[in-house]
């Protein structure tokens, strides 16, 4: 593989999806720039929880030690609980997986850096870049970026990555459509230092969800579900207060009341969006991450979607055998053939997940109660259901599932064991 230009591949944007696209491009031989607006990573909390299909391929590019070094905590079950703690719904990744299978916590910088970090010495990573748009070739493929710094400058390449993120403009100057909705209510995130919490809890009440985990350093990631109009015209001050009495109505995170208050407490507020691009690729170019699919982040999967398309674009350009124009374009058309109906599965079962955990309505209550229920009591579909969201051998769930889980069916396979789980990371491997 050899090109007269400066680079093989351009990727925009240093994300987790455009650092994940170095690390697997960059493993390849191929010589990759990566160009980032920002002149640091901001210090903001999207991605921390790594699912298990993640960590085989940090793993490999030997960011997962890192990130086990650096404080990464280990969970092995996502518990879905009722406000007094009774549990309606435990996915134990290590029993329903097998053992080593578990989702790794760490801060979303720390996960970018020990990207970076662990990215081939033919990766380059050029920060406070912003790319302004696409270069085209004669016949109208994508051949490279144009720099916005000032005087006119292009980076050539025979692949560009648009690693844009949600508002991605290269997404937008390749005229590929996506229809963004958004989920009728609003999240706010805490950050709460010098608080232990011992699982993935899941508290489903009637003012919507309230979830927390933990984080490296004995910190807490605390998710409140908030109405539309329920904060506005509210201050710092009252969002605390509000918080406050949003935990106090469950028990178990009632002690983390007094922290909320805190002042090195950190706090996010932001709507959720769900969207999906129609494409994936054109020739010259694949979009990734973001900058193509966001789901509800309560199901952990965005930034693992984002780095499960950069493992599959290597593997379709690994495929292609060759470094041309035309092997690219073809390793590109499989590129969205193949993850397409992948991204539409996550999606799917994002959406039922946040349903199930945030619809607030009397009706909505109802039926996320029951697919709890049907799902736990039925061990064929709570080990799909883990599979599904650790990314480790899908089984989507078909419209008989759903009758089975809301209770109108008996399913006559609910024992049936599912076939074992394909590859088998141990935790020592991956550490
Ligand atoms: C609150 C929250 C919690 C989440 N939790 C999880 C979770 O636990 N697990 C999970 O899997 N996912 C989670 N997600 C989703 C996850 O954060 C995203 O899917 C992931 O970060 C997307 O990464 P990305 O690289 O595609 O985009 P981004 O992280 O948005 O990165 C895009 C990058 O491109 C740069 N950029 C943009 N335009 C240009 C330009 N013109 N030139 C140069 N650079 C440019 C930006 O500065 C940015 O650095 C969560 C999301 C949110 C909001």
């Amino acid at each position: 593989m050899s090109s007269s230009s400066e680079a093989d591949v351009v990727v925009c944007g240093a994300g987790a999806g455009g650092l994940a696209a170095a690390c697997a491009l960059g493993a390849l031989g191929l010589r990759v720039v990566v160009l980032e607006k920002q002149l640091r990573p901001l210090p903001i909390a999207k991605g921390e929880l790594l699912q298990p299909s993640s960590l085989e391929a940090l793993a490999r590019w030997g960011a997962g030690p890192r990130l086990v070094r650096g404080g990464g905590v280990w969970i092995d079950r996502l518990c879905a609980r009722a406000p007094d703690g009774r549990v309606l719904l435990e996915l134990d990744y290590r029993r329903l997986l097998g053992a080593g299978r578990c989702i790794l916590a760490a801060d979303y910088p720390a996960i970018l850096g020990a990207l970076e970090d662990s990215a081939a010495p033919n990766v380059e990573v050029r920060r406070g870049i912003r790319v302004r748009e696409l270069v085209r070739d004669s016949a109208g493929r994508v051949c490279g970026v144009e720099l916005a710094d000032g005087k006119p400058r292009t980076v050539s390449a025979a692949l560009v990555v648009a690693a844009d993120g949600s508002a991605s403009s290269l997404r937008d100057g390749v005229g590929i459509a996506l229809t963004r909705e958004q989920y009728p209510h609003r999240l706010v995130s805490f950050e709460i230092p010098g608080s232990h919490c011992a699982e993935l809890a899941a508290y489903v009440t009637d003012r919507g969800l309230r979830l927390a985990y933990p984080l490296p350093n004995e910190r807490t990631r605390l998710y409140l579900q908030a109405a539309p109009d329920e904060l506005r015209g509210m201050d710092g001050s009252d969002i605390r207060r509000w918080a406050v009495d949003a935990v106090t109505q469950v028990p178990a995170l009632a002690e983390l009341a007094q922290r909320l208050l805190a002042p090195e407490t950190r706090r996010q507020l932001f709507a959720v969006p769900r969207y999906l691009a129609d494409r994936l690729s054109v020739p010259g170019l694949a979009l990734l991450g973001e900058s193509a699919h966001a789901v509800h982040p309560m199901a952990a999967q965005g930034m693992n979607s984002a780095i499960a398309d950069a493992v599959e674009l290597a593997a379709q350009l690994t495929e292609a055998g060759e470094w041309s124009s035309a092997a690219v374009d073809h390793a590109l058309a499989g590129y969205h053939r193949v993850r397409l109906p992948h991204l539409r599965h996550v999606a799917t079962v994002s959406h039922n997940a946040a349903r199930m955990l945030t619809m607030v309505s009397p009706l909505g209550k109802l039926l996320g109660r029951r697919l709890m229920r049907g799902t736990a009591n039925n061990p064929r579909l709570s080990a799909a259901t883990c599979r599904n969201i650790a990314g480790i051998d899908p089984h989507p769930l078909r419209p008989l599932d759903r009758l089975y889980q809301l209770g109108l069916l008996p399913d006559p396979r609910a024992n049936q064991a599912l076939p074992e789980p394909s590859s088998a990371a141990t935790l020592e491997e991956l550490a």
